[in-house]
């Protein structure tokens, strides 16, 4: 399943170190519309999704009607149905039109063929290892200041949204379009927690789930406050598992912001439910964020904000389990 950098297909070359990612980024979306129908069909796909604000308890969410998304949200993302299926994101197994930009010798910029924003790329590890994210901290925030401020980089655990667990990825969106980006920076939600060195940890207040804010200017200290958030969740729940998390990453003049959604579980009750009572929805943090996908007209149709307030308020940790959290940070 390993790939060596060298032996990797002539169509993932090396970024331009002279130019700027986004740029090639941006330009790889533009040739891969030309040359890769699946793509091409998933943008024209995105072109038609219907958007609607909803009103929540303390704050909005947009809902998105995506039906080019229902393979993502209702994969089977369980130990067993991963360990028999052929891995998507290894590089032997990448549709045969798909080209990437290799970053560092060791991730690959992808578009992604079923998007939720125009510019939504996923960046993969060239090898087939876990979905993780203590060992690659440094390479999230690195990625993060390498895609510039018109992107935002973002985690999903491999418990908790992502569909690959096995193989560790990103995706990458366009700068602002997940309202928690916005949310985050409203002076009244800010709860001030901790500093830890010099990064400040904030929590959001009213936010009908739980949401960290990490911001610092030096990638060593935002990297350590991190981890010690992450070491502060084990101590609260012990496990050898990861904590489940979404996080968010952005580099804007000099200052990583880390946006971090400690979760309860993945999905909802109600994405076990048949029949007419189930709700497909996966949340993930683009979902968790605010921007919530469903690939049912039906779901579209029919959530409403005591649903979204309930679903949230369900996968997300309890505020007294954030208290206790940064208790154990300080
Ligand atoms: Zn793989």
């Amino acid at each position: 399943m390993n790939v060596p950098v060298t032996k990797l297909p002539p169509r993932f070359v090396p970024n331009d170190p002279h130019a700027l990612l986004a740029l090639q980024a941006n330009e790889l979306l533009r040739r891969q519309k030309d040359s890769w129908t699946q793509l091409a069909d998933g943008y024209a796909s995105l072109a038609q999704v219907q958007v609607k604000e909803i009103q929540c308890d303390g704050f909005t969410v947009l809902l998105q009607f995506n039906p080019g998304r229902m393979v993502s949200t209702s994969a089977k993302v369980d130990p067993k149905s991963i360990r028999e299926r052929r891995c998507f994101l290894c590089v032997e197994h990448l549709p045969s039109e798909q080209e990437g930009i290799l970053v560092r010798n060791k991730f690959l910029i992808l578009c992604n063929p079923a998007p939720i924003f125009h510019g939504h790329y996923t960046i993969s590890h060239i090898l087939h290892r876990p979905q993780a994210i203590e060992e690659n901290v440094r390479d999230f925030l690195i990625l993060a200041k390498e895609m510039g401020p018109d992107f935002t980089v973002f985690y999903n655990g491999p418990q908790c949204g992502a569909s690959a667990p096995d193989h560790l990825h990103f995706q990458a969106s366009p700068s602002g379009a997940i309202p928690v980006e916005s949310d985050a920076l409203d002076a009244n939600r800010r709860r001030n927690r901790a500093v830890h060195e010099e990064v400040q940890v904030f929590s959001l207040a009213d936010y009908g789930r739980e949401a960290f804010v990490l911001e610092g200017n030096r990638i060593e200290s935002i990297e350590s406050a991190l981890r010690r958030l992450i070491d502060a969740m084990k101590s609260v729940f012990p496990g050898t598992e990861e904590p489940l998390m979404n996080i968010l990453a952005s580099y804007r003049e000099n200052l990583w912001r880390l946006i971090m959604f400690p979760r309860s579980k993945h999905r909802p009750e109600a994405f076990f439910l048949e029949n007419d009572k189930r709700i497909l929805v996966s949340p993930a943090a683009v979902d968790i964020g605010g921007l919530m996908i469903t690939p049912l007209e039906r779901d579209f149709q029919r959530l409403d904000g005591p649903t979204i307030e309930g679903i949230f308020h369900e996968v997300s940790l309890s505020e007294d389990q954030s208290d206790r959290i940064f208790k154990a940070f300080a």
